[in-house]
């Protein structure tokens, strides 16, 4: 998977606060290592790699999965662990505050619009 790729699913995603975290990983890639796919998972950054054993890349991508458990997976800024609906994400106040009014208005919206 290219920089490229992988920054382009986050942004489909809407997760463009995490795109530094792409950066910084792609920084630091050793040789005979190949990242196969990066995710989200449970509100956190998560990376697959194939390639040598390296103890120091390792830790490295355990340290940006825990930056990425304080860090607005929307815009960067400090965040915490959020569940809305089940749904977990990494939110800064502001888009937190922002995915609440967001479903409120998606329960509204069928009621108005009975097609979609
Ligand atoms: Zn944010």
């Amino acid at each position: 998977m290219t920089k490229q790729e992988a920054k382009d699913s986050f942004i489909s995603l809407e997760m463009q606060g995490w795109l530094r975290l792409i950066d910084l990983l792609y920084d630091a890639i050793p040789e005979n290592i190949e990242i196969t796919e990066i995710f989200e998972k449970y509100a956190n950054f998560e990376v697959r790699y194939k390639g040598e054993e390296n103890k120091k890349f390792e830790r490295f991508v355990q340290i940006l999965k825990r930056i990425s458990s304080k860090m607005c997976e929307k815009c960067g800024k400090l965040a915490s662990h959020t569940i809305i609906n089940n749904w977990e994400q990494t939110l800064c106040k502001e888009h937190f505050e922002e995915a609440i009014l967001g479903k409120q208005m998606g329960e509204y919206y069928p009621e108005i619009y009975p097609d979609l």
